[in-house]
C-alpha cells in the first residue's frame, strides 16, 4: 500500500468510526458515542453535551435519570439538526461535522431532548403534554444556566406561542393533535401553569418545584404514567391544584387565551425592550433567574 493510500484508508477509518466515552453531570452517568466528525468538530461536541447535561441538572437538582447515552450523529454542512429521545435511555441528534461553536452555542435541540428524560411516558394522546414540557422549559433550563438570556427566553415565547391556541373547530389539547397544539398549545399550558402556580403561592413555589418532584418520584421516560399521577404529585409539591385543575380545563375543550393580555402583564410585547413595570414583571424575572441568584 502507498503511504498516500494508507493515509487515505486511515483518514476514512478516523472519520466513520465511532468512539465513545463517559463522563458524571449532576450525579449521572452520560455516555457519549460519536458517529463520525474530526477532533475539532468532536471537541466542541463533547462542551455541547456538557453544557446542556449540565443546564437540565441545574433545572432538577441533579440530572433526571442516572444514565443516558447521547448519540452524536456527524452530517453533512452545519448546525445542529433533528434530535430524538428514547425510553428514558437513549438520545440521538445528527450534527453538521462543519458546525463551529456558534452553531452549538445557539442550539435547543439538545435541551429539548434531555428535559424529555426528565417526564413519564403518557398515552398518545396526551403528547402535547411531553413536547409541551420541553418546549417551555427548554429556553429556561438555558437562561437559568447562562446559555441563553433573558430577552432570548421572551422573544422565543412570544414568536412562537401563537401556534398554540386553538382554531375553529378545536376540540382541546387531548382530541386536536396538530403540530402547533402539540408543541405550542403544550407549552402554553406549562407557562399557563407557571404563571398561575407562582401567583397563588406568592412566588414561594413554581412549575420547577412540581417536576422536579415528579422526576424525584420516579416520574422519569423510563417509565409510563396515567396522565393525572404526574400531575397531582406535581400539585402537592406545590400546595396547589394548578397542573391537574388546568389539565381538566383544556384536554377536551378549546380553552381560548387572551395571549397579548398575558404578555403585557408580563411585561414581554416587545422582548428587545423588557417592561420593568408591568404588574408581573417581578414574576417574569424569577422564571429565568439564574441559579447562583436563586
Ligand atoms: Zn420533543
Amino acid at each position: 500500500m502507498t503511504r498516500a493510500l494508507t493515509a487515505l484508508v486511515m483518514l476514512a477509518a478516523t472519520s466513520t468510526a465511532e468512539a465513545d466515552e463517559r463522563f458524571e453531570v449532576g450525579g449521572a452517568q452520560i455516555h457519549l458515542v460519536f458517529e463520525g466528525g474530526d477532533e475539532g468538530f468532536r471537541e466542541l461536541a463533547r462542551e455541547w453535551v456538557r453544557s446542556a447535561a449540565g443546564a437540565v441538572a441545574d433545572y432538577y437538582d441533579g440530572f433526571p435519570v442516572p444514565e443516558v447515552r447521547v448519540e452524536v450523529v456527524a452530517r453533512m454542512g452545519s448546525g445542529v439538526g433533528f434530535g430524538q429521545a428514547f425510553a428514558g435511555r437513549r438520545l440521538r441528534v445528527r450534527v453538521g461535522r462543519r458546525s463551529e461553536r456558534s452553531d452549538f452555542e445557539e442550539d435547543w435541540v439538545l435541551v429539548h431532548e434531555m428535559l424529555h428524560l426528565g417526564y413519564p411516558m403518557l398515552d398518545r394522546r396526551h403528547r402535547w403534554m411531553r413536547e409541551g414540557l420541553s418546549t417551555y422549559v427548554e429556553p429556561i433550563v438555558r437562561a437559568r444556566a447562562g446559555l441563553a438570556t433573558e430577552r432570548g427566553v421572551w422573544r422565543r415565547l412570544t414568536s412562537r406561542m401563537h401556534h398554540g391556541l386553538p382554531r375553529p373547530g378545536d376540540e382541546g389539547l387531548d382530541r386536536t393533535p396538530t403540530w402547533g397544539r402539540t408543541y405550542w398549545g403544550g407549552a402554553l399550558y406549562w407557562l399557563l401553569a407557571d404563571v398561575r402556580i407562582r401567583r397563588e403561592t406568592d412566588g414561594r413555589r413554581s412549575l420547577r418545584d412540581a417536576l422536579t418532584a415528579i422526576a424525584r418520584a420516579g416520574g422519569t421516560a423510563r417509565v409510563r404514567w396515567p396522565i393525572e399521577r404526574g400531575l397531582a404529585i406535581g400539585d402537592r409539591a406545590t400546595g396547589t391544584d394548578v397542573l391537574v385543575s388546568l389539565y381538566r380545563a383544556m384536554a377536551r375543550a378549546p380553552y381560548p387565551v387572551d395571549l397579548d393580555e398575558l404578555f403585557e402583564r408580563l411585561g414581554v410585547t416587545d422582548p428587545a425592550h423588557l417592561n420593568d413595570d408591568a404588574p408581573l414583571a417581578g414574576l417574569r424575572r424569577a422564571i429565568t433567574r439564574r441559579r447562583e441568584s436563586d
